[in-house]
C-alpha cells in the first residue's frame, strides 16, 4: 500500500488540479464579468454628456456664431458641468477641429485654440457618430478615454463636436487595490488599462515593426515606448477559453519611461517581483470599443491547493494505510490467539483422552488385580481349610500316638502283671502275686494321671475371666508346689519389682499355668548341686512380666521352636507327657498374653509371661478368648496349641 503512495498522490493532485482549474476558470469568468461591467459603467457614467450637450442651445449658438462671448459663457458652463460630473474634461470643437469652449479654459494647459481634428474621435464625430477613443491627451500627456459626438444645429451638417474625456484613474486606481490583476488592451493589443501600473501600455500582441514607430509616433500612449510584455511560456488567450502562462518581471513604469528617454546614466533599481510568475488568465472582449480584457489568477494560489491537496491525500493514504495494517494485525492477534486457543482445547482433550485410557487402564489392571486377588484369597482359604484339616488330622494322629504309646505300655504291663499274678496264685505264691497286683495298681494310676491330664487338655477353658493378682497367685502355686513335696523347689525365691496392678484372667488357670512352669523349673535343675528357681513379677507400663527363671540344664537350641508343641517332651517315659507347656501357652494367649522361653546367658532357662492390664486404652479384650488365637498364630506350634485347646469347638 506504501508502495502505492505516489499513485494516490498523482491521482488526487491530478484530480485536484482539475476540479481546481474548473473552479479558479468559472471564478475568474465571475470577476471577469464584474470587471468589464465594472469599467462599461465607468465608461457609460459620461457617455450621456456629449450626447445631452450636443443638442444644448448655447453649444448649438456657439457652433453657428463661434462667438467668444457665447464661448466665455459656455466655457464656464463646461467648467462647472465638469466639476459636477467628474469628468476629466469637457470641450467644443468646431468643424475644423478647432476648440471654442474648454472645462479647463483657465488652466495651463487650457484646450482652447487648440486643434484636435487629427484624433479618431473627431473623425468619428464628424461622420455622424458617437466616437469612443482611448489616448493620451495631447496637452496634458494624461490618459484618457475620449467621447465625442457631432453637434448638428440644423440636424445634418456637422458644425462640430463635443468631446468628453474620463480618465478612469477612479476605476484603475480602485482595480489597483484588488487583489487580481486585471489588464485592459486595446484594438492595437497594448495594454491601456492594468491593475499592475507596471503592465501599462506594454505591447501584448506582438506589434509588427511598421506599427510600432508609427503608433510612437502618434503619441496615443504618450511617451511610452510600447515595450513587450515579458511572457516566458504559453500565449495570450485569442478567444474565451481560459490559458495558462508565465510572465518574467518588468521594469517599474518610471524605469520604463526613463530608459525610453535614454537616461541611463542613472543606477537601475528592479523591482522586488519574482522571476517568473504564472497565471491562469481568462480572457473577455468589449465589442464596442474592440478591447480585449484579461484577469490574471496567480497559479500558485492553484499550486499551493494542489500541493495541499496532495498532502493531504498523502497523508489521508498512510492513515489508510496504517490503520489497514492496525486492523490486519489485531485480526492475525485473533486469529492466533484462537489458534492457540483451539490448539489448547485439543491438547487438553488429547490430554483428557490419555488421562482417561491411563485410568482405563489402570482401572482394568486393579480389576485383574482384584480378580487375581480373591483367586488368590480362594486358593489361600482353601489352602489353609486344606491345612487346618491336615493339620487337625495330624495332630489327631499324634495325639493318637501319644496316647497310645502312653497307654500300650502300661496295659502291657498290667496284661503281663495280670497273667504273671494268675499264675503265681495257681502256683500259691500269694506274694508274688500281691506285689504283681500292686504293681497293677500303680500302673492304672499312672494310666489315670495321663487321662487326666487329657482331661484338662481337652476341659473348655474357663470364659469367667476377672482382675486377678498376680503375686497372690504365684505364691499360691509356690505354696502348691512345695506342698507336693516335688524334689528341686526348695530354693525358689519370688521378687516383685514396680507397680504390679490387677490383669483380666481366671486364677485357676493362671495358678496352673504358673504351677507348671515352677514343676518344669524344678525338674531341670533338680540333678544340679545348688538348685535355683528365682521369680520375678515386674509392673511395666501397660504390663506385668512374670519371669521364672532357674539355673536347670537348659534347652537345647533345636528344641528351642518345638517347646510349646502338643507331646513334645525330653523327659523319659512316663515322667512327662509334653502337654504342660502347650496347656499354658493356649491358657495366656486366652488371657491377650504371651509365652516365651529363653537360655539365660549364666546357664539355665527362663519362661517369660507377659499379661496386660486392664485398663484404660487397652482395648484388646481378655475377658473372653474371642481372641482369634488361630488367625493371630504364626507358627504351626501355636496352630497346634490353638487346635488343642479348641478341639470340642469344631
Ligand atoms: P513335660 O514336662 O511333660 O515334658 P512340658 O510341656 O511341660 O512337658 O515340657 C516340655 C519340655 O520342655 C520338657 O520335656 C523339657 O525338655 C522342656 N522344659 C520345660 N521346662 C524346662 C525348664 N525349666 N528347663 C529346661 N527344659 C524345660
Amino acid at each position: 500500500m506504501l508502495a502505492l503512495l505516489p499513485v494516490t498522490v498523482w491521482l488526487v493532485t491530478t484530480f485536484w488540479h482539475e476540479a481546481k482549474l474548473i473552479d479558479i476558470t468559472e471564478d475568474g469568468r465571475n470577476k471577469l464579468e464584474l470587471y468589464r461591467s465594472n469599467l462599461q459603467g465607468a465608461i457609460k457614467e459620461h457617455e450621456y454628456l456629449p450626447i445631452t450637450l450636443a443638442s444644448d442651445k448655447r453649444i448649438i449658438d456657439l457652433a453657428i456664431h463661434a462667438d467668444p462671448v457665447i464661448a466665455k459663457a459656455v466655457n464656464i458652463y463646461l467648467e462647472k458641468l465638469a466639476a459636477d460630473s467628474g469628468a476629466s474634461d469637457i470641450y467644443f470643437m468646431d468643424q475644423n477641429g478647432d476648440t471654442l469652449a474648454a472645462s479647463n479654459w483657465n488652466s495651463d494647459a487650457s484646450f482652447i485654440g487648440r486643434n484636435f481634428s487629427f484624433r479618431p474621435y473627431f473623425q468619428q464625430a464628424k461622420s455622424g457618430l458617437t466616437g469612443h477613443y482611448f489616448a493620451f491627451g495631447i496637452t496634458s500627456n494624461v490618459p484618457g478615454y475620449y467621447i465625442s459626438h457631432p453637434v448638428r444645429p440644423d440636424g445634418t451638417s456637422f458644425a462640430g463636436a463635443v468631446v468628453v474625456k474620463t480618465h478612469l484613474e477612479t476605476l484603475v486606481q480602485r482595480w489597483a487595490r484588488g487583489s487580481e490583476s486585471v489588464l485592459v488592451t486595446d484594438q492595437n493589443g497594448v495594454v491601456i488599462i492594468s491593475s499592475n501600473l507596471d503592465w501599462r501600455f506594454r505591447d501584448l500582441a506582438g506589434l509588427s515593426n511598421n506599427d510600432r514607430p508609427r503608433l510612437i509616433a502618434s503619441r496615443k500612449y504618450g511617451d511610452y515606448p510600447l515595450e513587450p510584455m515579458p511572457l516566458l511560456d504559453g500565449a495570450w488567450p485569442v478567444d474565451d477559453n481560459p490559458a495558462i502562462l508565465s510572465l518574467g518581471p518588468v521594469a517599474s513604469e518610471d524605469e520604463a519611461r526613463t530608459a525610453n528617454e535614454q537616461a541611463t546614466g542613472k543606477v537601475q533599481t528592479r523591482q522586488t517581483t519574482p522571476d517568473k510568475t504564472t497565471y491562469l488568465v481568462t480572457a473577455s472582449t468589449l465589442p464596442k470599443q474592440g478591447w480585449r480584457m484579461f484577469l490574471l489568477t496567480d497559479k500558485s494560489v492553484l499550486d499551493r491547493s494542489v500541493i495541499s491537496a496532495g498532502a493531504m491525500g498523502g497523508a489521508a493514504h498512510i492513515i489508510l494505510t496504517g490503520l489497514i495494517f492496525i486492523i490486519l494485525q489485531r485480526r492475525r492477534a485473533m486469529l492466533e490467539q484462537l489458534e492457540i486457543r483451539d490448539w489448547s482445547q485439543r491438547e487438553l482433550e488429547r490430554q483428557v483422552r490419555l488421562r482417561t485410557t491411563d485410568l482405563m487402564n489402570t482401572n482394568q489392571r486393579l480389576a485383574e488385580e482384584i480378580t487375581e486377588r480373591s483367586r488368590t484369597e480362594d486358593a489361600l482359604r482353601t489352602a489353609q481349610a486344606e491345612l487346618v484339616q491336615t493339620s487337625k488330622l495330624a495332630a489327631l494322629g499324634q495325639m493318637s500316638a501319644g496316647i497310645a504309646h502312653e497307654i500300650n505300655q502300661p496295659l502291657t504291663a498290667i496284661r503281663n502283671y495280670a497273667e504273671n499274678a494268675m499264675k503265681f496264685i495257681a502256683r500259691d505264691n500269694k506274694e508274688t502275686a500281691n506285689r504283681n497286683l500292686q504293681r497293677i495298681s500303680e500302673l492304672t494310676d499312672r494310666m489315670g494321671r495321663i487321662t487326666g491330664n487329657l482331661k484338662t487338655f481337652s476341659r473348655r477353658p474357663e470364659q469367667d475371666n476377672h482382675p486377678v493378682d498376680v503375686p497372690a497367685q504365684m505364691q499360691m502355686a509356690i505354696d502348691l508346689a512345695i506342698e507336693s513335696g516335688r524334689a528341686g523347689v526348695e530354693n525358689i525365691t519370688l521378687h516383685q519389682h514396680g507397680d504390679v496392678k490387677h490383669v483380666i484372667a481366671e486364677a485357676n488357670q493362671l495358678t496352673q499355668v504358673f504351677t507348671n512352669l515352677i514343676n518344669n523349673a524344678a525338674d531341670a535343675c533338680q540333678n544340679m548341686a545348688n538348685p535355683e528357681i528365682d521369680i520375678a513379677i515386674t509392673g511395666g507400663e501397660d504390663r506385668v512380666i512374670v519371669k521364672v527363671n532357674d539355673n536347670g540344664h537348659g534347652i537345647l537350641p533345636d528344641n528351642l521352636p518345638k517347646l510349646f508343641d502338643p507331646f513334645f517332651t525330653t523327659k523319659p517315659f512316663g515322667d512327662g507327657l509334653g502337654l504342660g507347656l502347650s496347656i499354658c501357652y493356649g491358657i495366656i494367649r486366652s488371657f491377650g498374653g504371651t509365652l516365651r522361653a529363653e537360655n539365660r546367658p549364666q546357664g539355665g532357662a527362663s519362661f517369660i509371661v507377659e499379661l496386660r492390664y486392664d485398663g484404660p486404652g487397652d482395648t484388646e479384650p481378655k475377658n473372653s478368648i474371642s481372641t482369634p488365637a488361630f488367625t493371630a498364630a504364626k507358627t504351626p506350634s501355636e496352630t497346634r496349641t490353638y487346635l488343642a485347646n479348641h478341639h470340642d469347638q469344631g
